[in-house]
């Protein structure tokens, strides 16, 4: 990602927002332009997962289907990007080795934000290394309907009283929309428009996805 542009004076704040994108709907889309902004974030990477340690791999569209559709879905915005750095990689890979691989590449420079809707971010204690990662990075835990911050404030202050400190909580307009439900629309038939950029639905039936 080394065409991710500095600032005149060298540093460079970023947004990485990881999730399996399958597909991609405006939900992350107006997640990560919200963030943008509030966070004042140079770029937002969208990081397709590869292989997800959470979810079973039978039950996910191709890896290139995912990048391309998440392409597709971010190419008008100037300060929204794509890595493929997870779907190249032969392992599994983790939060905590992306976020290493960035600190790696520019050093001190960077300023790096994690951005997470309200549900993954109460699975954090669940991932590799995440007293770690907690420090290495900051997180972004945007709202998502049926998981209230103040639940998440409740359990996370209570149990880990440092991790919430190192979340930051971003309001954003309400989707109660998920990958889940653009996938059964499509298997039902039903219509996906304006749940997602006309590109990606376009994609999804030319590919035939998600049809039974
Ligand atoms: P699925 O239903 O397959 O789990 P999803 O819609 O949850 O899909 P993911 O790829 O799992 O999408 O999510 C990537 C990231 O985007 C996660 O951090 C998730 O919390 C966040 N996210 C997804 N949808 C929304 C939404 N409508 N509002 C806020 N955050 C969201
Ligand atoms: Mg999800």
């Amino acid at each position: 990602m080394s065409f991710l542009l500095p600032k005149n004076d060298g540093k460079l704040t970023i947004g990485i927002m990881g999730g399996t994108f399958d597909p991609i709907h405006i939900g992350h889309l107006v997640t990560a332009e919200e963030a943008r902004q509030q966070f004042k974030l140079d770029y937002v990477i969208f990081m397709p997962t590869g292989n997800p340690p959470h979810k079973d791999k039978s039950q996910i569209t191709d890896a290139e289907h995912r990048y391309l559709m998440t392409l597709l879905a971010v190419v008008d915005n100037p300060y929204f990007t794509v890595s493929r750095m997870e779907i190249d990689s032969k392992d599994t890979t983790y939060t905590i080795d992306t976020v290493r691989h960035f600190m790696k590449l520019y050093d001190s420079k960077l300023t790096l934000y994690f951005i997470t809707g309200a549900d993954a971010i109460l699975d954090i204690t669940t991932w590799k290394d995440y007293e770690i990662l907690l420090k290495s990075c900051e997180f972004i835990a945007a709202s998502r309907p049926g998981y209230s911050f103040s639940k998440l404030k409740a359990i996370m202050g209570n149990t880990f009283p440092e991790i919430i400190k190192r979340i930051h909580l971003l309001e954003i307009p309400a989707m109660a929309i998920s990958s889940t439900f653009l996938r059964r629309r499509v298997a039902e038939g039903k219509t996906i428009r304006y749940l997602t950029p006309e590109t990606v639905e376009q994609y999804i039936y030319k590919n035939r996805l998600y049809v039974k």
